[in-house]
């Protein structure tokens, strides 16, 4: 044996190597001899029986007839050699075995040789090739020299074919293993996969474990996943697992970053880093045979170190697809979707809360991004600090917090006193109040995203006219919610066109009678002939943001109708535009204003604006700069609806302000005492601030005079003029001035 193996040596080493790596070798070469003549089973077994070839030992079985080889043939797999006698069974029958063999038992790999009776006694190259017959022997030439010759070519070849379908398998595998793992969405899960993947690769039973080693150096290693007896060390650090079961063919392939193999047993591959993190597996399987080829294995590392990779980027995907990373919070997309899940899930006795930062964009305006950020992070940390565990809180817009829970656990009063204690910014405190819409989830099923809509409209409702409180959501609310949206998207398609214009009602002196100004009141009128009150769509244009484009509009008109007037030679002193204050705070506000005049070549004392108490609510830095801009430009401003709002005193003191306007509410019912005191008030008011006063909503003369003995200098109502259009208004000029009357004239407009 030994001469065979030194003359055979280099592709002997070869063949060593692809042996070891076969999943579908045995641990022994099988040798069938099916032949009826005694003297060849007798000439095998004497020249090879209890041999070796590349370390594993010859096996040989017997089969004397056709019948004995085909039940041996049904129940044996793994034949390296099969040496078949043509002579006795006849050419043809010895071919029914062959074809027994390769068709019926399906034995695509084991080699066949055939004994024929003397040299030249072969079948036909057809029959050669279609059977794949590797070699054709005559009995004079099984002398024990060319018998090992024989088998170890025939051993040779079929260990390489094994080695082909094995690594065939191997690449399915693969292709198979990659596809599944990339599915796993989480780290344990992937590990999981990455060791029964490799164990089926590698043939047997998931035993192994993954570890990682953490992103800097000093972590220690742990465990990520272990399967079969290595499973109690799963989450385990990787000492503990080191002490117990040694592995330092583990710890060596992270240290190295190389894949490597053990003696006899384990295969360790290092898998690389994925998300900033070092993996390996250990897998405890033999190694000296059943192996797949090491390349292979490089190949399923390189593949695996890819969707870990890309496992990596998809769980930052995930992560910026639901995190907030400003405030540490998951987002709005998260919060929907726990939404849905709850529904689904049919709990019973959740809570949606929407909670809300008062006057952020103001504070953000103001004070700046900076402060804004870490405004939102302070009140963050505030609210989580506030719910209990189980709850879950998330930002879910600018300055809105989303909150998700069980109404037991979620006390929304308390929470919104968490912001009593003012909040630390930059070592400041600032004093923030809260708003909260919030809605109970209903039994039936209902989208994540319509829950979510219903608690805003009870937010939005809340921020209109329950500031710092907390509002429940009711189907009257959606209701008027959608009313208003169709109500906007109306108001968006009327801009540009006819529905909407202006009217221009008369402001004049109590006392001499004089016009001293006209206020353009804006109208929409739908193509049904009916009116939208003005007090129903402004607030929805305001809301919206619309009140800005549209306001320009208006301010354009009316300056616009002012020079008409003046070009006509009819003009009153000024002309006055409402301004609701989110016209106000827009940044472009003033450069639109001084655009408005001077395209119509007004001098800004010819344009006075009102805007309403309700201004208090924005930063004073703010509206003193823009105020103090348009007063520059000789623009008045006039106080509206006065004694209505908020009206702090000192407020309006610090205001460069040229007129109050006293409500018409107060004017309408002046008979009434309270009524009459309010109003006396604004006047004394008016005069101690030095501003001119005056009251709108006059419809009697017995009005008029009560308001002029209260000290009001100017006034305007329908015993005065209705607000008219253009055209009326014209008309009522004319009239005037024909008249050349200090009288008022009462006159039918478009009011
Ligand atoms: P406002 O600025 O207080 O306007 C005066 C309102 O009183 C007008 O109602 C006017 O038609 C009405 N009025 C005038 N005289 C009398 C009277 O003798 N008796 C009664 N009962 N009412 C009288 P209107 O036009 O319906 O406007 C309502 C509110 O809509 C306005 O109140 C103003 O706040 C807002 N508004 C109107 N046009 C504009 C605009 O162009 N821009 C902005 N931002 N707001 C506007
Ligand atoms: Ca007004
Ligand atoms: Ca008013």
């Amino acid at each position: 044996m030994s001469f065979v193996m030194r003359a055979l040596e280099p592709q002997a080493q070869d063949l060593a190597q692809t042996a070891a790596q076969l999943p579908a070798c045995g641990p022994e070469w099988r040798v069938l001899i099916v032949d009826s003549d005694p003297d060849v089973h007798a000439a095998f077994r004497l020249a090879l029986e209890g041999r070796s070839l590349f370390g594993r030992p010859l096996v040989f079985l017997y089969a004397r007839s056709a019948t004995q080889a085909r039940n041996l043939l049904r129940r044996e797999r793994d034949l390296a050699v099969i040496v078949l006698d043509a002579v006795t069974h006849g050419a043809g029958a010895g071919l029914d075995l062959v074809d027994f063999i390769r068709y019926t038992a399906g034995l695509r790999n084991s080699r066949i040789v055939l004994r024929t009776g003397r040299p030249g006694q072969e079948p036909d190259l057809d029959t050669l090739l279609r059977y794949d017959i590797n070699d054709c022997r005559a009995k004079t030439e099984l002398t024990p020299d060319r018998l090992l010759a024989i088998v170890v070519t025939a051993v040779r070849s079929y260990a390489q074919l094994c080695a082909i379908e094995g690594n065939r398998r191997s690449l399915e595998l693969m292709v198979r293993s990659s596809a599944s793992l990339l599915e796993e969405t989480n780290l344990h899960a992937f590990a999981r996969g990455v060791i029964t993947q490799l164990a089926s690769l590698l043939g047997v039973a998931g035993e192994g474990l993954v570890c990682t080693q953490g992103t800097h150096l000093t972590e220690p290693l742990r465990v990520l996943a272990a399967m079969g007896s290595f499973a109690p060390l799963a989450g385990q650090p990787m000492a503990a697992a080191l002490a117990s079961h040694g592995l330092r063919l583990l710890r060596q392939a992270l240290k190295t970053r190389r894949n490597l193999y053990g003696a006899q047993r384990g295969v360790a591959l290092y898998i690389g880093r994925g998300d900033e993190q070092d993996m390996a597996v250990f897998i405890d399987a033999p190694v000296s045979h059943g192996t797949p080829d090491r390349q292979l294995l490089e190949v399923f590392c390189a593949n695996l170190r890819t969707l870990l990779h890309n496992r990596g980027l998809l769980e930052r995907l995930h992560q910026s697809a639901y995190y907030d990373p400003l405030v540490n919070l998951p987002n709005r997309a998260h919060f929907v979707e726990k939404v849905d899940e709850c529904v689904w899930r049919g709990t019973h006795g959740h809570v949606l809360a929407l909670v809300d930062i008062d006057d952020f964009s103001a504070t953000n305006d103001v004070m700046g991004h900076r402060f804004g950020d870490r405004l939102l992070e302070a009140m963050a940390r505030r609210l989580a600090g506030a719910l209990p565990a189980g709850v879950l809180l998330a930002r879910v817009g600018t300055d809105t917090f989303g909150i998700l829970g069980p109404a037991t656990a979620v006390k929304l009063t308390q929470l919104l006193d968490c912001a009593r204690q003012p909040l630390t910014v930059d070592g400041v405190p600032h004093k923030v109040s809260l708003t909260c819409g919030y809605v109970h989830l209903p039994h039936r099923r209902q989208a994540g995203t319509d829950l979510v809509k219903d608690a805003t409209i009870a937010l939005q409702r809340a921020k209109r006219s329950h500031r710092g409180q907390l509002l429940e959501y009711s189907e009257q609310m959606g209701m008027e919610a959608r009313d208003r949206a169709m109500l906007l998207s109306d108001l968006r398609a009327a801009i540009g066109g006819p529905q909407l214009f202006l009217v221009y009602q008369p402001q004049v002196d109590l006392e001499s009678h004089a016009l001293v100004g006209l206020e353009a009141l804006l109208r929409w009128r739908r193509h049904d002939g009916s009116f939208v009150a003005p007090d129903r769509f402004i607030p929805v244009a305001e809301h919206s943001g619309l009140i800005v484009p549209l306001g320009q509009w208006v301010l354009a008109t009316a300056c616009r109708t002012m020079r008409e007037l003046l070009d006509a030679g009819k003009a009153p002193p000024r002309m006055a535009v409402n301004v609701s204050t989110v016209q106000l705070q827009d940044p472009g506000f003033v450069q639109t204003v001084s655009h408005a005049l001077s395209a119509h070549g007004l001098q800004g004392g010819q344009l006075e604006l009102e805007i309403t108490e309700s201004v208090a609510v924005l930063p004073t830095r703010l509206l003193q700069s823009a105020l103090a801009a348009l007063r520059a430009m000789g623009v008045t401003i006039a106080i509206d609806d006065f004694g209505t709002g908020y009206s702090s005193l000192s407020y309006l003191e610090r205001l460069p302000l040229d007129r109050i306007k006293i409500d018409r509410s107060f004017v309408r019912q002046l008979g009434e005492s309270q009524e009459a005191r309010i109003a006396e008030m604004v006047a004394q008011l008016g005069r101690k601030l030095g501003l001119r006063v005056l009251a709108e909503g006059i419809e009697d003369a017995s009005t008029w005079q009560a308001l002029r003995a209260m000290g009001c200098q100017e006034g305007q109502g329908y015993h005065i003029a209705r607000p008219m259009e253009q055209h009326a208004l014209q008309h009522w000029l004319a009239l005037r001035e024909a008249d050349g009357a200090m009288q008022a004239h009462p006159l039918q407009g478009t009011a």
